[in-house]
């Protein structure tokens, strides 16, 4: 099955075999991450300071973010 990438637009295979689905790219998803990320960081107390972030601190921050839900999940048990 075929989806469009929400963040690009490309057409990428969206199956168990893709593991960014339903983005084509780790790039794509990060992209993606890191425009919710903006209310995140609202919440960690720097308000606006995406606007300044370089590409790479928003990828940092959208992978610390996921790590830390997966921290969270796995504390559980
Ligand atoms: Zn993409």
């Amino acid at each position: 099955m075929k989806v469009k990438c929400p963040t690009c637009g490309k057409e990428t295979e969206y199956s168990p075999a893709n593991r960014w689905r339903p983005f084509c790219s780790e790039r794509c998803k990060l992209i993606d991450l890191g425009a919710w990320a903006d209310d995140a960081y609202v919440i960690e107390g720097e308000p606006g300071s995406i606007d300044r972030m370089t590409p790479e601190d928003v990828e940092s921050a959208a992978r610390y973010t996921a790590e830390r839900e997966v921290r969270r999940g796995s504390r559980r048990r």
